[in-house]
């Protein structure tokens, strides 16, 4: 008797396990199937994704369906479209030798009536996103009142993601003697409420979080200042060659932002949030899962449910609000025993958190420094040398060879090898050598402690506060009371956070606590205002109200980079708008378009697609994305993963 046997699941559900390949049961399977099987109980799950936990509730729910009976008799409510469609999918899988189940999935962004017409047809189980659902509720297309089972999946999800409402409306709808199985990664405040609210004496398992990663997970972090993430984002993909990442942004707009530029400065990039039609979102992962990706990013919830393994690395381009959030994150790299690293890209002002964090994951995280540009150069030669002697040879090559020979005959050896790896090397120190060091420069661990003593970190001597420039003022019909408003709704900073208001007829001056500063400089220097890009920068003065010369951060000079240059000049440059086409932004340039080692800019969007512009598969058989070639002739920038 194998270990599911033991379980007591049915004939038709070990078939199907064994097709799966599944040889254990993990630990949440181990401990909720036989519970769930035998008894009709109420349960709490505290698992995360990757345990195996769509099994632990999907086998009990599928052995328990009547299927002789055409009513819903289950209800399995998921935060995100992906997470439905996956469980979804996987509850067809696991069901596939039950005769007569139907799973329908109930989601946002696809037709209702299609949706409807389908739960008319019978169907047992409905996998739903609770907007939706409720949605289905209000217009009379959905029945569950009837219903035996109700699951809450990542319910801690749900509720940060704002369904609390949904839930407990759609819970309403349900019989009482319904039993409620509920699974989470954590268990704040709302979800023990649900749980109090809507469950009877459930059972409580708990499983050691197989994604935690506490074996397989590494944590980085990586001080910058705020004006260098991106920067700093670019070089750690750099020097990670191979890099198979999935990078966190805290909103949809950043994650636009990040994917555009990256996509513009060569990388094989797309975003994944919210704001795209399930088709794209569909496209990004088809290609993200089929490696034409080599960096998603990605907004929290729309990450979730995202199961792809050899993710090599999670990049934390911003912190999450909530900081068990990143247990989430962290958690997409790491699986199935393989190493993965979590790096966090971090200014000061948010130091404190890399240690809260650590008190939550068990772990510490090790300072690093973005590497400096030879450091990259030297990473990326080196990848390169592997590259060549790893390359497997076409024969369709020998008809050429002679040609190619006769033109290098006059080469030695060393020469053609130097030559031939410089054609890629020239590119990329050529712009790293006019780059500065963007690595911060005193220690985090240092700041850390002394954050921590202090309480805050001190930006400045301005009383504590940090003075801004910002070149919006009475010429755009500002007061300083229209300002103020402007700005916290904006900042979506509460109504004391914006003070000393100055308003000039074409800029102004205000001041925040320190702690809002890379909100405001990353937040507000992404804004347009009727067409304008809107610019703020740290002023040097005191709140006198006088602009500062420069007008620059007091973090540090521009100077030496190209990368900073362009991003002054294009301040007032028309901004892309929406998600669809448009140009992008006038800083596009700032990055290593004729750096890295890629070929021509033109040709490097082939390489990449922004969110708006999703890869389909009959694009990428028609025109082979990537050429291996050295040399001038077009090659995007990023090699792709066979
Ligand atoms: P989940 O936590 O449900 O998202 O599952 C994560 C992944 O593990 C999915 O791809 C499942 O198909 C897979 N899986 C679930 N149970 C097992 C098992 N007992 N053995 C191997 N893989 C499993």
């Amino acid at each position: 008797m194998n270990k599911f046997e033991q379980l007591g699941l049915s004939e038709s559900l070990l078939k199907a396990i064994l097709d799966l390949g599944f040889e254990n049961p993990t630990e949440v399977q181990e401990k909720a199937i036989p519970l769930l099987l035998e008894k009709d109980t109420d349960m709490v799950a505290l698992a995360q994704t990757g345990t195996g936990k769509t099994a632990a509730f999907g086998f009990p729910v599928i052995q328990k369906i009547d299927v002789n009976n055409r009513n819903t008799q289950a209800l399995i409510l998921s935060p995100t479209r992906e997470l439905c469609l996956q469980i979804t999918n996987e509850i067809k899988n696991y069901s596939k030798y039950e005769k007569g189940i139907n799973v329908v999935a109930v989601y946002g962004g696809a037709s209702i009536t299609e949706q409807a017409r389908d739960i008319k047809r019978g169907a047992q189980i409905i996998v739903a996103t609770p907007g939706r659902m409720q949605d289905m509720i209000n217009r009379g297309l959905v029945n569950i009142s009837q219903i035996n089972y109700c699951i809450l999946d990542e319910a801690d999800e749900m509720l940060n993601m704002g369904f609390y409402e949904d839930i407990v409306n759609i819970l309403s709808t349900t019989p009482d003697e319904k039993n409620t199985w509920l699974f989470s990664a954590t268990m704040p405040a709302e979800v023990a409420r649900i749980g109090k609210q809507f469950m009877t004496d459930p059972i409580e398992i708990t499983v050691g979080a197989k994604n935690s990663g506490s074996a397989t997970v590494s944590h980085e972090f990586y001080l910058v200042n705020a004006r260098d993430r991106y920067e700093a984002l670019k070089r750690l993909a750099d020097s990670n060659p191979d890099i198979f990442s999935v990078v966190f942004c805290r909103t949809k707009r950043d994650t636009q932002a990040v994917a555009e530029k990256l996509v513009e400065d060569g990388y094989s990039a797309a975003a994944l949030h919210g704001d795209l039609s399930q088709a794209q979102r569909d496209g990004v992962m088809k290609s993200f899962r089929g490696r034409q990706i080599q960096m998603l990013v990605a907004t929290d919830v729309a990450a979730r449910g995202i199961d792809v393994d050899n993710i090599t690395h999670v990049v934390n381009y911003q912190l999450p609000d909530e900081i068990e959030t990143y247990n989430h994150r962290s958690g997409r790299t790491g699986r199935a025993g393989k190493l993965g690293t979590s790096i966090v890209i971090v200014t000061k002002s948010e130091l404190r958190k890399i240690s809260s964090i650590e008190r939550i994951i068990k772990q510490k995280f090790e300072e690093k420094t973005i590497p400096s540009g030879i450091e990259i150069c030297e990473i990326q030669l080196l990848h390169l040398a592997t590259k060549i002697k790893d390359t497997e040879v076409d024969h369709e090559i020998d008809t050429y060879l002679p040609a190619i020979n006769s033109v290098l005959e006059d080469l030695s050896k060393e020469e053609l090898i130097k030559k031939m790896v410089s054609v890629e090397f020239n590119r990329f120190i050529n712009y790293y050598k006019k780059t500065r060091d963007i690595s911060n420069q005193a220690s985090g661990s240092e700041r850390r402690e002394r954050d921590d003593r202090d309480g805050a970190p001190r930006e400045n001597n301005n009383g504590g506060a940090t003075r801004y420039f910002v070149n919006i003022g009475s010429r755009d019909n500002f007061d300083w009371m229209s300002l103020k408003d402007y700005l916290k709704e904006t900042l979506d900073l509460g109504r004391d956070d914006v003070f000393k208001v100055d308003v000039k007829e074409g800029f102004s001056f205000f001041n925040t606590d320190p702690e809002h500063t890379d909100k405001v400089m990353e937040i507000l220097n992404n804004v347009q205002l009727e067409g304008r890009r809107i610019n703020v920068e740290i002023s040097k003065n005191d709140g006198g109200g006088r602009r500062d010369h420069n007008g620059r951060s007091s973090g540090g000079s521009f100077g030496g980079g190209r990368s900073s240059a362009p991003r002054r000049e294009g301040s007032f440059a028309p901004r892309r708008e929406g998600s669809g086409g448009g140009g992008f932004r006038s800083d596009r340039n700032s990055a290593p378009r004729e750096g890295g080692f890629g070929g021509r800019s033109d040709s490097r969007r082939e390489g990449g697609f922004s969110s708006d512009r999703p890869r389909t598969e009959g694009s990428s058989d028609r025109a082979p994305r990537r050429s291996e070639s050295f040399g001038d002739s077009p090659r995007p920038r990023r090699p792709r993963r066979d």
